[in-house]
């Protein structure tokens, strides 16, 4: 129970990377607010197998893109369960398509969630956080911010961002005793990956070292690590989670 007494927000919690956190989270001991934006249903799914297991959660609807909503979901969790020690800005969407046919609506709508929803929650928890005097932010970027990727100028570019916000809020915050960090998983077994040609997937799964996709628990342990004792001398840093898809391009 290496989160005991704490508390974790994760935002996207109600399917894929979000809901493997929210679940092994909670395992590790923390009280866990799930958000979600439209699945209700599953986001009440994750809240209910949670306790099953004896542990405490809450699902919170909110949309990461609209500064209101992310502050609504730190408020909430405050109100809830008195702190909050963990965010994981988790929530994410795809709206892939060549730069040249790129509607500015699949532009901005990728920003907004993937970018702006993430510096949206880190602001709203930060006075928490520093009053505390202690606190873990994770970001999931993905190595497609880190090479760039065909049909996914507007994705490539958030999560390039995101890597920038971390770097900065590490350094920024590092005084304040706040360690920030990222995630970059490779290919993980989604609903996000699962919208993908059948043999976009199978070359994929060929040009991967380790010969499978990630399942979404390989990401929800890394980032348990991040959240956890075990990584106090770790901030900023861009964690890697793609069975050595990266190595191999
Ligand atoms: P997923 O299965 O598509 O789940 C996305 C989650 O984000 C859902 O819980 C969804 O909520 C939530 N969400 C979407 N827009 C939101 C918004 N505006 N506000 C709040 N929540 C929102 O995605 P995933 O594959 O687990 O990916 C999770 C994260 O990892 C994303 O940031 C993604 O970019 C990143 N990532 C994934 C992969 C991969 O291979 N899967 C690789 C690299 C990086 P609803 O259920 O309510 O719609």
């Amino acid at each position: 129970m290496v989160l005991a007494g704490q508390v974790a927000v994760i935002t996207g919690a109600s399917r894929g990377i979000g809901r493997a956190t929210a679940l092994c989270l909670a395992r590790a001991g923390a009280r866990v607010v799930v958000n979600y934006v439209r699945q209700e249903q599953q986001a009440a799914e994750v809240v209910s197998e949670i306790e099953q297991n004896g542990g405490q959660a809450l699902a919170v609807a909110g949309d990461v893109g609209d500064p209101e909503a992310a502050r609504h979901i730190i408020e909430t969790a405050l109100l809830n369960f008195g702190q909050v020690d963990i965010l994981v800005n988790n929530a994410g969407i795809t709206r892939d398509s060549l730069a040249a046919r790129l509607k500015a609506d699949d532009w901005q709508a990728v920003i907004t969630t993937n970018l702006s929803g993430v510096f949206n929650c880190c602001q709203a928890v930060l006075k928490t956080m520093m009053r505390q005097r202690r606190g873990r932010i994770i970001n999931l970027s993905s190595i497609v911010g880190l090479l760039g990727n065909t049909g996914q100028a507007n994705y490539a570019a958030a999560k390039a961002g995101v890597i920038g916000l971390t770097k900065s809020l590490a350094k920024e915050l590092a005084p304040r005793g706040i360690l920030v960090n990222a995630v970059a998983p490779g290919f993980i077994a989604t609903e996000m990956t699962a919208a993908l040609p059948e043999t976009t997937r199978a070359e994929l799964y060929r040009r991967i070292p380790l010969g499978r996709p990630g399942q979404a628990e390989e990401v929800a342990e890394v980032i348990l690590f991040l959240a956890s004792e075990a990584s106090r001398y770790i901030t900023g840093q861009v964690l890697v989670v793609d069975g050595g898809l990266t190595i191999a391009m």
